[in-house]
């Protein structure tokens, strides 16, 4: 069934749900709210607190639009047992009126500290007419995770469709797990599952259900999985039975790129090095994954895989999630290579035109480097000789898109060998489970003569300490990064907190070129600005969190980051590998607001003790345990559709059994199941 056969569903909606890997109806129940709110309380505005997704309700006590750099509207509501202020950077003339003075208010939204006390920018709201007690919700609203254009309303009125289609068995939707390992685990049946996590009954167990540990979330999360495991072991199976180009000799080339590095390898370094090449040097099909903390150093490592590859005669594709830590390849390996006489070629979906044409005739007369983004996986792109892909931050992409990649290594029973590269500091005991048939390397030693970041804790009262401290590494030559952290379904709003803070730094930092990056500027100008901060001629880069990944600038050796508290351990040591990476000793400010939690207070103190990426990641889940409300953005495991790598530690311990019992005495669900959660099983048969 498709999306427009439901009612209210055009062909413009359905191409917004289509673009997030939503085609059918049953895509639809796949689509699992990412959380849940709570408007069945009204919460007291007096024990509201900073970082809380709340229902007040109360009286406008006072309304103004308030002129500056950007015209907003400040709403005071007061309930008798305190007051909040309410911000909204979009209005509407009418809303002015609507939110007049001695009007009574219903407002969702989450709690800020602001400088004035307590506020809510952008809160939901309602205006209340009747005079007696105006209906909660009875049950817990779901959230859908969403795209722009794509209101909460619509998703609430495609699933109650999709569900009720669902309830009526009007749709294709197999069960596909064996009852007897449903019952042995006590989980709930498929449709059962779905029903519940979609439509909470209003006893639902929330304290659950937020923490995603409920047997209908646990239950997908199982099957997510298992299916995972499942693909995992296919894809060996068919590698296996494949035959890659054999690369037996390091010509001389790779002497000459060796003797030109400005640093040795580290000892780990070699280690790697060692089993990569011996990997190349078979006919068996390397599928290996490299896993190294941020700056360790593996780029250098892909640099000599394709270096095997290029003195054997065979092309390697190298590519990354984003036009950012593409791009930042392209010009590394650029550096490296022509030197050498070999000149890779860039193709990303900024190509276009002759110069797109002009790089797929390069790729097609085989080219011996190619760099880019996705664009490298579709359709048009044909490799002559492709043995190599290089994967950067395979996190990013699915398994389903690593495979249009493979498939480009040949036909029949040819194949390229594959490397994988991660920084995402998964602990060690989960990485063996989570990349079930991969071999695993790793870089744990960084290369030496870095000096440690040091980090500091600092409330948000501290602030103007904080900027003084801005000023005085920025005289002395230096660039800072300040960070501004919002959990918020809009990148809209995220962007204009940054904006806002880029306005206030600027009042008091006159003397500095201010530069501001957020996710929704267009590629070009976010690379505009970061090689204007990579030029120095930014000093102090304003940022969203889109600068976690693969940002490279030595010079920057300060970094504050707003709301700290409110950060995974994983993101934030993401965000702090950003420093460090010059000669200048680099230091890392955690500001939060206070008060701050106990899980909070030990996370920071976890980053001020420790710099190495998989202790971090071992803590994360010994405080994490078995559930988290930060959820998988944390981990940036975005794998996974359901399933948390950490928060469902659990599940991994019975995956291997569960996966070979279903192979032996239900073999004909395991297609299923990978089609399902991993994309079409089609593919993994080979051709
Ligand atoms: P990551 O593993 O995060 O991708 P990179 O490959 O970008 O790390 O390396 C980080 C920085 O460290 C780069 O500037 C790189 O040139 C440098 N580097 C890599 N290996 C060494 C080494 N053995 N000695 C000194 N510097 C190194
Ligand atoms: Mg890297």
């Amino acid at each position: 069934m498709s999306l427009t056969d439901l009612q209210g569903v055009g062909p413009k909606l359905a191409a917004k749900m289509n673009a997030l890997g939503i085609s059918q109806v049953t895509d639809l129940l796949f689509h699992l709210p990412g959380r849940y709110e709570d408007r069945t309380r009204i919460h007291p505005i007096g024990s509201c607190r900073p970082g809380q997704r709340v229902l007040i309700e109360g009286r406008i006590e006072h309304s103004a639009i308030v002129r500056g750099r950007r015209s907003m509207l400040v709403v005071v509501l007061s309930d008798g047992t305190g007051r909040i202020t309410l911000r909204f950077f979009h209005f509407r003339v009418y809303q002015k009126q609507q939110l007049a003075a001695g009007t009574r208010l219903r407002c969702f939204g989450e709690v800020r500290a602001g400088f004035q006390g307590l506020e809510m920018v952008h809160p939901g709201y309602q205006r209340l007419t009747g005079q007696g007690h105006e209906p909660v919700a009875d049950r817990l609203t779901p959230v859908y995770p969403s795209a722009e254009g794509l209101g909460q309303k619509n998703w609430l009125r495609v699933t109650d469709q999709a569900l009720a289609l669902m309830r009526r068995g009007q749709l294709e939707l197999e069960e596909l797990l064996p009852e007897t390992l449903l019952g042995q685990l006590k989980m709930p049946s498929l449709t059962d599952a779905l029903d519940y996590i979609h439509r909470p009954p209003p006893d639902a167990d929330v304290a659950a259900l937020v923490l995603k540990d409920h047997p209908s979330q646990k239950r997908l999360a199982l099957e997510e999985l298992l299916a995972h495991n499942l693909s995992m072991q296919k894809l060996r199976r068919i590698q296996r039975a494949r035959i890659a180009p054999a690369m037996p000799v390091g010509a001389g080339v790779e002497n000459d790129f060796m003797q030109r590095l400005p640093f040795e390898l580290t000892g780990a370094q070699q280690r790697v090095a060692g089993e990569i090449l011996s990997d190349l040097k078979r006919t068996k099909p390397m599928l290996r994954l490299l896993h190294g903390d941020v700056g360790s150093g593996k780029t250098v490592i892909a640099a000599l895989a394709a270096l095997r590859a290029t003195g054997s005669g065979y092309q390697t594709a190298i590519t990354a999630p984003t036009e950012l830590l593409a791009e930042q390849h392209l010009r590394v390996f650029s550096d490296w290579f022509e030197p050498l006489g070999i000149h890779p070629v860039w193709l990303s979906g900024k190509v276009t035109g002759t110069k797109r044409s002009l790089a797929l005739q390069r790729i097609n007369d085989g080219a011996e480097v190619v760099i880019g983004t996705h664009a490298l996986m579709q359709k048009g792109v044909d490799f002559q000789r492709l043995g190599l892909v290089i994967v950067d931050e395979q996190h990013r992409f699915g398994v389903d898109q690593r495979m249009n990649l493979l498939q480009k290594g040949g036909t029949g029973d040819q194949q390229a060998h594959q490397l994988i590269m991660t920084a995402t500091p998964i602990p060690r005991t989960l990485a063996m489970t989570a990349y079930a048939g991969m071999d695993v390397s790793v870089i744990d030693e960084l290369p030496p003569g870095r000096k440690p970041v040091t980090t500091v804790v600092m409330s948000n009262e501290r602030r103007r300490e904080v900027i003084r401290r801005v000023a005085k590494a920025c005289a002395k030559g230096q660039q800072a990064y300040w960070v501004c952290t919002l959990i918020e379904e809009s990148g809209l709003i995220e962007a204009q907190a940054a904006e806002d803070v880029a306005g206030d730094l600027h009042k008091d930092l006159h003397d500095l070129n201010i530069g501001l990056i957020h996710g929704r500027l267009k590629p070009a100008e976010k690379q505009q600005i970061m090689d204007a901060f990579k030029a120095g001629d930014i000093h102090l880069l304003v940022a969203t969190t889109v600068i976690e990944v693969g940002v490279d600038v030595p010079n920057a050796s300060l970094m504050i980051i707003e709301n700290a508290e409110r950060l995974g351990l994983a993101q934030l040591h993401q965000l702090r590998g950003r420093v460090g990476r010059g000669s200048s000793q680099s230091s890392c400010v955690l500001m939060y607001n206070p008060p701050l939690g106990d899980l909070a207070r030990q996370r920071m103190e976890i980053m001020r003790e420790t710099a190495d990426g998989f202790r971090i990641a071992e803590k994360d889940l010994e405080l994490r345990g078995p559930g988290d409300v930060l959820g998988t953005r944390q981990t940036g495991m975005l794998l996974f559709r359901v399933a948390d790598l950490a928060r469902d530690a659990g599940l991994l311990k019975m995956i291997p059994a569960s996966a070979a019992t279903l192979m032996k005495q239900h073999p004909e669900q395991v297609d299923k199941l990978i089609r399902r959660w991993v994309g079409d099983a089609s593919r993994f048969a080979g051709v």
